[in-house]
């Protein structure tokens, strides 16, 4: 372990109460020998993030937010380097979910839905990066993204880099794993078809994993003007048809054009809209399956369970996050076989995170994804 210097300070955005951060130093952390500090080069602004910031659900402040993290190891406990096989300056992402390691669902492998941990502090969920880990967790607030450093205890997941990426691309490992994860639930297979609502970050991930799955048609909608420039960027990435639904009568009529009367293999909802989710159901074939990952704030939907669903035998599964994701999303970033970087529109330093976050939140026709870059200089 690399001998720290007194009175290292870490600058970090806090998130003091709704629509506020506040720039504020602390402590460099003392580390166990199983523990690693990494210094983060970018970090993505997520929709949940925006949510967080209206004060539309979330932890009570304050806390570091930011789960969308690349960076390098700067500091590493020597059990760590042993155990981890990793050291200082390697290029690694940390996934978001630290897990129980011990719940029912740990124990499955499915510690994306675990449930341990204080539940005091997390609501019941396993502890998230970023979402649900209060500043004044031990042994340091450093729990988020939007910070020159983040803590990484022994329980979490960390994922090195073979081949250094560009930090613009290995930003995208998190949205991209939760893509993958999705494609696996429904389990695409080659040759299927499948269709994608909502071209945001997940949905333009998505692309690139079903198109890594081999999914043949790929068919990503999308709706309204602000939505064309995503729609050419999922063609760049892989997608074999585009729709804009604000411009045709029927998105379902639309889709069966292209894959035939009885209706897709399999969608995935990405947009959150209420509509969308519906669209996504009707759109696939008898046994079909849908997977939802986008949240619409718990409205209600309108569907027929009998026809929609029972006499069809159409299955409809939530996703949350990822569980063994990330390998997958590091080895397809590492592949460099898709133009992941043209989703990131906009870069922030942590200084002008409060602006950042003002910009994604009005909803700009060009931006897709907006990092922070707690280094602007270096
Ligand atoms: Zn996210
Ligand atoms: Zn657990």
């Amino acid at each position: 372990m690399k001998f720290q210097k007194m009175n290292e300070k870490v600058k970090a955005a806090l998130f003091v109460k709704p629509g506020k951060f506040i720039i504020q130093e602390f402590e460099k952390p003392s580390l166990g020998p199983y523990d690693i500090l990494m210094k983060i080069r970018l970090c993505g602004i997520c929709g949940s993030d925006i949510h967080f910031w209206n004060g539309v659900q979330g932890i009570s402040t304050p806390y570091i937010m930011g789960h969308e993290f690349i960076g390098e190891v700067t500091e590493v406990g020597t059990k760590a380097i042993q155990q981890r096989r990793i050291n200082i300056d390697d290029q690694i992402t940390v996934e978001i979910l630290i897990p129980c390691h011990q719940c029912r669902w740990c124990k499955q492998g499915r510690y994306n839905i675990c449930q341990k941990d204080d539940a005091s502090f997390t609501g019941g969920y396993g502890r998230q990066y970023g979402c649900n880990i209060p500043a004044s967790r031990l042994p340091t607030p450093l729990w988020g993204g939007f910070a020159q450093y983040l803590y990484v205890p022994p329980e979490a997941f960390v994922h090195k880099y073979e081949k250094k990426m560009e930090w613009k691309t290995g930003v995208l490992t998190e949205p991209l794993a939760t893509a993958l994860h999705a494609v696996n639930v429904a389990k695409l297979g080659a040759g299927e078809s499948c269709v994608i609502l909502g071209p945001g970050t997940i949905g333009l991930c998505a692309v690139v994993a079903a198109k890594n799955a081999g999914a043949y048609p790929i068919i990503l909608i999308g709706a309204g003007e602000k939505d064309e420039n995503r729609l050419v960027v999922g063609q760049e990435l892989g997608a074999d048809y585009t729709i804009n639904s604000s411009q045709i009568k029927n998105p379902i009529d639309k889709v069966r054009e292209v894959v035939g009367d009885f209706g897709a293999d399999m969608s995935i909802e990405a947009s959150g809209s209420p509509e969308a989710q519906v669209l996504a159901i009707k759109m696939v074939k008898r046994g079909g399956r849908c997977v939802f990952v986008g949240i619409n704030g718990r409205k209600a939907l309108t569907l027929i369970p009998d026809t929609d669903l029972v006499f069809r035998e159409v299955s409809v599964s939530g996703c949350i996050l990822s569980a063994q994701g990330y390998e997958g999303a590091v080895k397809i970033i590492q592949s460099s076989q898709f133009p992941l970087s043209k989703l990131v529109t906009h870069e922030f330093s942590l200084e002008r995170i409060n602006q950042a976050f003002h910009f994604i939140n009005s909803r700009p026709d060009n931006a897709i994804k907006a990092v922070i870059n707690p280094w602007p200089k270096s």
